[in-house]
């Protein structure tokens, strides 16, 4: 018989789940609004801290879409962007009809790169145009450089929209992942470490703010007994059925926060004595990683020839799932003709990275399976 597949991260209900969304049925809130939608936004506003408010919509990519919409971003403006990312993360500057300019990663944490980024900055200026935002992204739980990053924006007055879909948990400098920028996104689809099957956040400490994405993600409707608009309006609220699966996952978000780096320890150990493998690791005491995914790159001139697809086809052959890293944007078909400021940092990621399950559920027997068959490979 096949061995049951290992996942590279699944969902993992905490259990009290149904109970909200009993309550919502019990109360007939079954609507994009509701007792579960406000429940959802006070947990995430708690557990976040450093006074932010949260509006929570359908998807971190309409929290993203909203966030730019909400720094006037328009035709032709331009946005810098990670390049090292999903490509939510760049999808929704083309929605505004504006253009992503693309950034290279530094390779302590694989996020936005404060050297390329200012030099971006300082030649779009030159070029007759000032990026009107700026898209860090904390990718796998890794916090990005925000001091730095910061310190540059704040300098050229550019705002910061933080792409923290995989970050929820992480802490920079003992602040939350997500309160940083001036806006954040957070996501809550199928595989993040919480989720409420789809869903998103759009997180700021400005109050007006998340008034207006609340408005915004409700049609934009003005205050009127009729239907009455002097805005475009979005239908990206969050539902309260949704939203019941948000609060039961509140209730355990430090536990999954804890197994995801529990598993990472567990690679880390059993994996750091081997050539050529090393584990994507917190660069000092500043970087809390929920460790969302735990990644690995392997270099082929120290395993002998061994590359990260011979490693992922062997694990695949056993059933388990593990995926290449992100392929950074500006090599994607789609975004060829978009400016990018870097080297080959993202690039060399791209071609070395694998991601190994690290869904919290994992037992160590599934995690000892995934560290026996990469063991064996390097074994004479
Ligand atoms: C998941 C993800 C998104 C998009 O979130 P959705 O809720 O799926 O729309 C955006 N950026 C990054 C980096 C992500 O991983």
């Amino acid at each position: 018989m096949k061995a049951p597949r290992i996942y590279l991260s699944l969902a993992h209900m905490g259990g009290h789940e149904q109970k909200y969304i009993q309550e919502a049925f019990d109360t007939n809130w079954v609507a994009p609004l509701g007792p579960n939608v406000d429940g959802f936004e006070n947990d995430l506003e708690a557990s976040l801290g450093n006074e932010v408010h949260v509006a929570a919509l359908t998807a971190g990519t309409a929290a993203l879409h909203l966030g730019l919409i909400l720094l006037g971003v328009e035709a032709g403006d331009e946005i810098l962007c990670q390049s090292f990312t999903f490509s939510a993360s760049a999808n929704p500057i083309v929605y505004q009809g504006a253009r992503p300019v693309f950034v290279d990663s530094e390779p302590d944490t694989w996020n936005l790169s404060p050297e390329y980024m200012e030099e971006a900055v300082r030649d779009r200026i030159k070029k007759g145009k000032k990026p009107k935002a700026i898209i860090p992204v904390h990718l796998y739980g890794m916090p990005a450089k925000m001091d730095e990053i910061l310190s540059i924006a704040n300098r050229y007055e550019i705002p910061v929209l933080e792409d923290a879909a995989e970050a929820l948990g992480s802490v920079y400098k003992g602040v939350n992942c997500g309160t940083l920028g001036q806006l954040a996104a957070l996501s809550f689809n199928g595989n993040k470490i919480i989720t409420t099957s789809g869903g998103g956040a759009l997180v700021s400490k400005n109050e007006a703010y998340i008034r207006k994405a609340r408005f915004l993600a409700t049609q934009a409707r003005d205050t009127a007994p009729h239907y009455q608009h002097s805005h475009i309006g979005y239908n990206y609220r969050m539902s309260n059925i949704v939203a019941g699966i948000g609060r039961g996952q509140m209730e355990v978000l430090a536990q999954r926060v804890a197994q995801r780096r529990k598993n990472n320890q567990y690679y880390r150990k059993h994996l750091s004595g081997i050539k050529g493998i090393t584990c994507h690791t917190e660069p000092s005491a500043d970087f809390f990683s929920n460790y969302w995914l735990t990644s690995i790159i392997v270099d082929p001139k120290q395993t002998g020839g061994l590359t990260r697809e011979n490693l992922r086809l062997a694990l695949e052959k056993a059933n388990i799932e593990s995926r290449p890293l992100w392929k950074p944007m500006h090599l994607q078909p789609i975004f060829a003709s978009c400016s990018y400021y870097g080297e080959k940092v993202s690039e060399t990621l791209f071609d070395k990275g694998l991601c190994l399950p690290s869904g919290s559920a994992l037992t160590e027997n599934e995690l000892k399976q995934v560290v026996d068959i990469i063991q064996n490979m390097f074994r004479l």
